[in-house]
């Protein structure tokens, strides 16, 4: 490694200059001395700066600016735009500390036109009211606002300057920070910094010439000191906007480090030991996942079967498995997760499965139990709501071994549940699982299966948000994907209307028909995200309303402030058809599953994401009636909610839809919880670099294949503390 990569020495802690204005090259014994006295100030800083991930000198060198700003130039105060972030020159002729309406400092400057501006300060110290005294010039720089006396700034930038002063000849930096440190003094930092690393270049020549030389981009060292003070003939907004070839330079390697990493974590992934858990004969009857399929009232379909030999497949190595299983709304995927904890159980492990909400992981642990409980299997219920005594019996149940599969909210990865031999975890809707809670749920298998520390359960993580190609690259990179690319037979297609809220009366004379004729009914209430009492105070109107409207209907009401148990009533009364129309707020985006509902009205639709809209509509048509899909507007629409709803009227396809909502929203959005790939980067987006995930990929390749030792180089550098992240 070499020597400008390690951690600086304590001693040599670049944080000591803070105290000091000494030029960069003061004698490390005096900056030492100077620690010394004041160790409380630097420890501080210290670790405010390792916060932010500053720890040696390539962390600051590599902490580059987020923006930078133009003080290049003035601004006459004549010119000053309202609304606009402007710097200016003035002197000062009016100083006051005004008390209406509330205590503050007034400092009025003119130019040499005689224009005016008031600067004002709603905290101050009197040390500033001195020097912005009477007939000090001062340089100014911030928002510029119409206020109630003319022009003026709140708060800005100031420092006192003697008309000569001269003005910078470069962008200034602005540096991501955090409380307590200031940009000065992150700038002086970084500035040592520099001053004390070479950065030599890591990619080996062949990798260079192949995949960094056809973009065209700058040394490394020469792209970093760019970003750092870009030189006046820069261009300025390349260097803003991040496409400067500079930026490039940068974005590829982290790019690179990112895929290094993920691939790495894969390979890696296969020298740790997992439970094997050979697959039976079809014909043993001694096995679960024979006697499952036997007992299943319908067959799997080809992408089932395809996905579910897989996943079997990889179950019988010895080494953990990390799939995703993707498929569409009601494409079956409880199913494939039930043979594969079948599988674990033939082996004689448990498995888990953690469900984002209650309602959902209450209707896997009803629907697994159909399947399993008649087969003798037992299945322990989990979640936050259980009473005390509930849970102890469901803990011992999991602790015993006597459970085997284990179904819950994220009550699962809490402290107190431990497994005997916990050989499968199964997330469900994994995306809305953040990389903290995936890692928490490993960590507890990894001492418990078969009491081998050394071991890690199998993972399968469920998603029905297909991932388009680029986003799976980067995001996903080191996960293995199944995907399930067809649904059940008799499905009806939904038919999907959209309707403005005006012909309100029609649709309730449509739900009354429906409803009389013997089917279900959903009616998805607005969503008011600035407001959960609003959403819960507009659920139960809409519910009475439709009570009122309705009297000949049976109509229940379902949000997420009912108890779990009032909760699980209500969706009990609904898949028995007590309830035919059933007024629920989002708490049924996920998972609810009752064949019967064949109509919903989703109120409000134009709120909705793409994603959620595709989740709610998905709770019908998963019957053999044809079903309809409400999505009743209010105007004004909005240009992208127009899209929105426009995409669901044309396409049911689950791929389709999140291709365009990623159109829509761009990926960060797109992808909700962040996810490990994401979390490794600071410079790069795949909002605009995308294009370079290609040629990162490929040099990824060939330097894993053939320079092992400029990887691990690699990736101390640009990853460093970050790469835990992938190991969820
Ligand atoms: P999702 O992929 O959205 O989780 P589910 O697993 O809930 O979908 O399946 C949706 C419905 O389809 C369930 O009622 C399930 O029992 C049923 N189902 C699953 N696979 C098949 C199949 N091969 N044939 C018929 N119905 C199936
Ligand atoms: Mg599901």
């Amino acid at each position: 490694m070499p020597l400008s990569d390690r951690r600086v020495a304590a001693s040599t802690d670049p944080l000591t200059l803070e105290e000091s204005d000494a030029p960069r090259a003061a004698a490390p014994a005096k900056k030492k001395a100077k620690a010394e006295e004041k160790p409380k100030t630097v420890v501080k800083t210290a670790d405010k700066l390792a916060k932010l991930g500053l720890k040696s000198d390539i962390d600051l060198v590599l902490h580059l600016p987020m923006r930078y700003e133009d003080e290049t130039s003035l601004m006459p105060i004549g010119e000053l735009i309202p609304g606009d972030i402007a710097q200016t020159e003035g002197v000062v002729f009016d100083n006051e500390i005004a008390y209406r309406p509330r205590r503050q400092l007034l400092v009025k400057i003119h130019d040499d036109a005689g224009d005016e501006l008031t600067l004002r300060f709603l905290n101050f110290y009197g040390s500033q009211v001195k020097q912005m005294a009477h007939g000090v010039r001062l340089r100014v720089r911030g928002d510029v606002r119409g206020g109630f006396f003319g022009l003026e700034m709140v708060h800005p930038a100031v420092r006192p300057v003697d008309d000569d002063t001269p003005l910078p000849q470069a962008l200034t930096p602005v540096y991501p920070s955090t409380a307590g440190i200031s940009q000065a003094y992150l700038r002086r930092a970084i500035d040592n910094a520099i001053t004390r690393v070479d950065l030599p270049e890591l990619l080996p020549a062949p990798i260079a010439k192949a995949h960094l030389q056809p973009l065209n981009v700058p040394a490394l060292l020469d792209a970093v000191k760019t970003l750092h003070h870009p030189r006046a003939d820069s261009d300025e907004t390349a260097l803003i906007d991040g496409t400067h070839p500079a930026w490039t330079r940068i974005k590829f390697e982290e790019l690179l480090a990112q895929q290094l990493s993920l691939k790495r974590a894969h390979e890696e992934r296969r020298t740790r030991a997992a439970p094997a858990m050979p697959r039976r004969a079809a014909d043993d009857d001694a096995s679960l996942v024979v006697r499952l399929l036997r007992a299943l009232p319908f067959a799997l379909t080809g992408a089932q079967q395809r996905v579910v030999a897989e996943i079997a497949g990889e179950l019988t190595l010895a080494h953990p498995m990390q799939r995703l299983l993707q498929g569409d709304v009601g494409s079956g995927k409880t199913i494939v997760a039930a043979l594969a904890a079948a599988q674990a159980i033939d082996s004689g492990y448990q498995a888990a499965l953690m469900a984002p909400t209650e309602i959902l992981a209450e209707q896997h642990a009803r629907k697994l139990r159909g399947w399993l409980e008649p087969l003798g299997v037992t299945v322990a219920w989990l979640a936050g709501s259980l009473k005390a005594k509930e849970k102890r019996a469901a803990l011992e149940a999991a602790a015993l071994g006597t459970a085997k599969l284990v179904i819950g909210t994220h009550a699962i990865i809490q402290d107190a549940v431990e497994f005997a031999r916990l050989g499968l975890v199964i997330v469900d809707e994994q995306h809305r699982f953040g990389v903290a809670q995936r890692l928490a749920l490993r960590a507890k298998a990894q001492n418990a299966a078969d009491g081998r520390h050394d071991f890690q359960p199998h993972q399968l993580m469920m998603s029905a948000t297909p991932i388009p190609r680029t986003l799976a690259m980067t995001y996903y990179a080191d996960l293995d994907v199944s995907t399930i690319d067809e649904l059940p037979p008799g499905r009806t297609p939904i038919l999907t209307k959209i309707v403005s809220d005006a012909r309100r009366n029609e649709i309730i004379g449509r739900v009354r028909e429906a409803a009389l004729t013997g089917r279900q009914v959903y009616w998805v209430c607005p969503l008011i995200e600035e407001s959960e009492t609003l959403q819960l105070q507009t659920a139960v109107e809409t519910y009475e309303t439709l009570v009122a409207t309705l009297p000949e209907l049976r109509v229940g009401l379902v949000h997420g402030r009912l108890a779990p148990a009032e909760k699980a009533a209500v969706m009990d009364a609904f898949s028995r058809n007590e309830v035919q129309l059933l007024v629920a707020t989002t708490v049924i985006e996920v998972g609810v599953d009752v064949p019967n509902a064949s109509l919903m009205v989703i109120e409000h639709a134009e709120r909705f994401g793409l994603a959620q809209l595709h989740q709610l509509r998905g709770r019908v048509g998963r019957g053999s009636a044809a079903s309809v899909c409400v999505l009743m507007y209010a105007n004004p629409l909005s240009q992208t909610a127009r899209s929105r709803l426009q995409t669901m009227r044309e396409t049911t396809d689950g791929f389709e839809i999140a291709r365009r909502d990623l159109e829509i929203r761009g990926p960060g959005e797109f992808l909700g919880a962040r996810q490990s790939g994401e979390a490794m980067l600071r410079f790069a987006s795949l909002e605009n670099d995308g294009w370079l995930i290609e040629p990162a990929r490929a040099a990824a390749d060939q330097m894993l294949a053939q320079f092992p030792d400029a990887v691990t180089r690699h990736l101390a550098r640009w990853l460093g503390a970050r790469e835990h992240y992938l190991k969820a």
